[in-house]
């Protein structure tokens, strides 16, 4: 047994000799049995959340309505979740409401894929009713019970199918295959926000180009915000070595891709409702991207967009040319460290010595001679020295 559940060990004990059962479930079951990193494990119990609290000392209340309660454990958290069944789904959504219930397989039975439906007790025994072991060994994604009935009661499953698909590198199965392309439509009842959560996985995933794929064969597409894939769009994503690409990256790779304008690109970010500050730094790669595929970097290039924004714009731009990410990183990373100045910060100069300099009030005058002092600077004909800047500007505003 992997470490991670070894420290768990002693919780499922205290939970059993209360008189309850108590497994490991859910991803961390399937990571494991794959050989993969766990993040986090989830604990499944018979015990209600009252229950949970009157064993354990130090708790908190995160999802008692869901029946999940975080046990801090030797200075870990760990969550445990009652026994469920969520009957009674409305508009594709999962239910609100949900029942406890004390029966393991009635529980593993409401979870989305055979691969996430086992369970493994305090000794590293799996229960495993629907073959989730046979899914695994054989890579496939297959619903617990009737994929079209699974995908009608939440239709957020069909996103997570294929974002496995892109994680894991397992394929559908046929008749979960089929049943995506009969049910994409429900997924317009589904928040932005889950779709989003489960794309960026999907963008992730080694297997992302794939999964691309599979959202258009699927017509899933349609249902994603803005998001009309091509199938040249996908032939190109193809040939790209975007393995190591992050995800704001990422989705600078994929509006490159997709061709959306660049009047259009904040709208795309927007419909994906993605957070502002990551909607701006995706814009800002994308705008540097395109200024990237016309000309090289200079001076003046390299400080407007700024170290971050540089480097992962000219990641993609690698990418784009076929070429590792980082391919040159280092060079382009010192040319920018010796530039003259970085940041407007930096210079010796401000806004006040200039008003006073030039004896004017305030005004957008000032950010002009800004800039054509952060360009002279730049450029290496002026010094970043209070005196010498005060100097030239009084000799340019005398000409
Ligand atoms: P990850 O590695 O991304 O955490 P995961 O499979 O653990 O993957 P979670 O969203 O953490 O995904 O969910 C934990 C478990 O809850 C799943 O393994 C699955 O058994 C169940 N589950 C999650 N979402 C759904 C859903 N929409 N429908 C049915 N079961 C679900
Ligand atoms: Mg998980």
């Amino acid at each position: 047994m992997d470490q991670i559940f070894k420290s768990a060990v002693p919780i499922l004990a205290k939970i059993e000799e209360a008189g309850f059962e108590a497994y490991f479930v859910g991803g961390s079951v399937r990571d494991y049995l794959l050989n993969r990193a766990i993040s986090d494990i989830d604990i499944a119990t018979s015990a209600t959340p009252n229950e949970i609290k009157a064993i354990f000392p130090n708790t908190v209340d995160i999802g008692i309505e869901h029946g999940t309660v975080l046990v801090l454990y030797k200075g870990t958290g760990y969550e445990i979740t009652t026994f469920r069944s969520e009957s009674g789904y409305k508009d594709y959504r999962r239910p609100n409401e949900v029942y406890f219930i004390r029966s393991l397989i009635e529980d593993l039975k409401r979870r989305d894929f055979t691969m996430n439906a086992m369970a493994m007790n305090k000794n590293g025994e799996l229960i495993d009713p629907f073959n989730g072991q046979k899914a695994i060994a054989e890579k496939t994604i297959v619903t617990v019970g009737n994929a079209e009935e699974r995908f009608s009661e939440d239709a957020l499953r069909m996103m997570r199918a294929l974002r496995f698909v892109s994680q894991l590198n397992f394929t559908l199965d046929p008749t979960c295959y089929e049943a995506l392309t009969i049910m994409g439509s429900l997924l317009q009842h589904i928040a932005v926000e889950r779709k989003t959560s489960e794309f960026e996985k999907l963008l992730m995933g080694p297997n992302r180009i794939e999964a691309i794929h599979l959202l258009n064969k699927t017509n899933l597409d349609q249902y994603l915000p803005s998001l009309k894939v091509s199938q040249m769009s996908i032939a190109e994503l193809q040939q790209y070595p975007c393995s190591d690409l992050h995800i704001s990256e990422m989705w600078g790779l994929l509006i490159y891709a997709l061709r959306i304008e660049p009047q259009e690109v904040e709208k795309f970010l927007r419909n994906w409702k993605l957070p502002v500050k990551r909607i701006r730094e995706i814009q800002a790669i994308n705008q540097w991207i395109r200024y990237r595929l016309a000309n090289g970097w200079d001076h003046l290039s390299l400080y407007a967009a700024g170290k971050e924004i540089l480097l992962q714009a000219e990641r993609v731009f690698n990418v784009i040319n076929h070429q590792e990410p980082d391919e040159s990183i280092d060079e382009l990373i010192k040319r920018y460290d010796t530039l003259p100045i970085q940041s407007r910060r930096e210079l010796e100069i401000s806004g006040t010595d200039l008003m006073e300099l030039l004896d004017r009030p305030s005004g957008a005058w000032i950010k002009e001679w800004i800039e054509l002092i952060e360009k002279e600077i730049l450029e290496g004909r002026l010094l970043n020295e209070n005196t010498r800047i005060r100097e030239w500007v009084l000799f340019c505003s005398q000409k």
